[in-house]
């Protein structure tokens, strides 16, 4: 009963209690009414008997009985006897083949499956003298009548239940129906992270009514506090990029001057890379703000990616060089599909930059790409210092950074790159994984559909070694 789905547990609660209301019920009327048949049986009897003292005259050579003693009435025999008891008359049912002595007021004898009820009554017969008047009648006859409506109520008794059930069920599943829809817009909402969602409940307003339009107007501030966030964001990254452009240019202006100290010259430079972080920060946040609010454009054209591949991992190769670090090419040929140029490259570029970033002086790192069907499968691997699996899972986080220490580098990131390429994959329909060993190196898969119609591996939600 426990793991019973709320809808069952009150359609069987329901169904039990009509169930005990209609037994009891029934089983009050019965006994009310076979009680009631009982007494008016007797009652009837007794008028009989002690009515036919008209009915019975004496002529004076013989004993007269009237019509009331040979035809039965509501199932009532009557026949009349002498003092000694020999029958003068009437009738008495075949059944009744008992011998029972003439006795003065009403008894019930069962014989065989047949009770009887027998009154007897004496009566003077002026002329005549004493006269036994005896009424019969058949208790169970008189009963048969209920006992066919009790055999009639079994019938109909469980059909009864099954249409108490049946149609407690409906009106139960009715009265749930705004509930389902209140979940399946809940999950909705955190399913596909879309807070402009809403229940909508029309119909007539009870609680489950009130309580979906508090849930709609709950969500309706949630979402305006979102926007105002998402908008704060990209005004805020607005503002800063121009600042950040002058404190660059400045940079750069400084540097042309010969005369500076080496430690000016050092200071400066300083100052310099991290305006650039910033800058490279600003313009992350930028896009990630313009995602968020569905204004992030993307081309889709067929392009060759062998070649735009090839090309980003050619433009790192210098800051690869300075540490040391060979670039490893597996890249197939002519592999063409439907993506937007300037976030494919963006794609390659994080994750490469990562690699080299979080690489070991001396080390590699390795650029795949293949197709097979219409997916196309892209990786970068590298034996540089690796990911603790307590902090792979966030590593796809905004502003998530696994301990930057780690690197020693000056230029230290943002933790905005990989939201950024995770983002990318999704949006053409892929999807995108991790697996890394501390120490050993990391290995950054990804699949896109080739065709913008096709989303072969969607369904898996695998990410295939290449
Ligand atoms: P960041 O700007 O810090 O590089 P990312 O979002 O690109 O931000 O990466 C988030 C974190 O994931 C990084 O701080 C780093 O600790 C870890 N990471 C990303 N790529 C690699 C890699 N190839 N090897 C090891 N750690 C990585």
């Amino acid at each position: 009963m426990k793991k019973l789905p709320l809808k069952w547990k009150l359609t069987i609660l329901y169904t039990a209690f009509m169930t005990i209301l209609t037994v009891v019920m029934l089983g009050v009327l019965l006994s009310l009414s076979s009680s009631e048949i009982l007494s008016s049986v007797e009652q009837e009897m007794e008028e009989k008997v002690f009515g036919v003292s008209e009915d019975i005259q004496w002529t004076g050579k013989r004993l007269e009985l009237d019509r009331d003693f040979y035809e039965v009435e509501n199932g009532i025999y009557l026949s009349a006897y002498n003092e000694s008891g020999s029958l003068l008359g009437g009738r008495i049912p075949y059944e009744f083949t008992e011998d029972v002595p003439l006795e003065e007021g009403l008894r019930k004898i069962s014989a065989g499956d047949i009770q009887w009820d027998i009154r007897d009554t004496i009566l003077e017969v002026s002329g005549y003298g004493t006269v036994w008047v005896r009424g019969i009648t058949s208790i169970t006859d008189a009963e048969s009548s209920l006992r066919i409506t009790i055999r009639f109520s079994l019938v109909l008794f469980p059909l009864m239940v099954a249409l108490a059930a049946v149609l407690g069920y409906l009106f139960v599943r009715r009265a749930f129906r705004p509930v389902a829809r209140l979940t399946a817009t809940a999950r909705e909402i955190y399913e596909k992270e879309d807070l402009s969602k809403r229940i909508g409940l029309t119909g007539e307003k009870n609680e489950i009514y009130v309580m979906a339009e508090t849930f709609d107007m709950m969500l309706d501030k949630l979402e305006a506090s979102f926007e105002k966030e998402k908008r704060f964001t990209s005004d805020a990254s607005h503002e800063l990029r121009t600042p950040v452009t002058v404190i660059l240019s400045q940079c750069d202006y400084l540097l042309e001057d010969r005369d500076l100290s080496e430690e000016e010259r050092s200071a400066v430079e300083a100052i310099r890379r991290k305006a650039r972080n910033m800058s490279k920060m600003i313009a992350q946040l930028l896009f990630l703000s313009r995602a968020d609010q569905g204004r992030q454009a993307v081309h889709k054209e067929l392009l060759d990616l062998s070649l735009i591949t090839e090309m980003a991992a050619e433009e790192q190769e210098a800051m690869a060089a300075e540490k040391n670090i060979s670039i490893v090419r597996d890249i197939g040929e002519g592999i063409e599909g439907y993506v937007d140029e300037t976030l494919f490259i963006r794609l390659w570029m994080n994750l490469i930059g990562n690699a080299i970033s979080y690489g070991k002086e001396g080390g590699w790192l390795k650029v795949s790409l293949k197709k097979e069907k219409n997916t196309v499968f892209g990786a970068v691997e590298d034996n540089g210092i690796g990911i603790s699996q307590e902090q792979l899972p966030h590593i796809w986080e905004r502003f998530y950074q696994a301990d930057t220490s780690r690197t020693g580098k000056e230029n230290a990131g943002s933790g905005l790159g990989l939201p950024m390429v995770k983002w990318i994959v999704e949006t053409h329909g892929g999807k995108i994984s991790v697996r890394s060993t501390p120490g050993a190196g990391s290995r950054f898969a990804f699949y896109l559909p080739l065709d913008p119609a096709a989303d072969s591996n969607a369904e898996t939600g695998e990410v295939k070694d290449v």
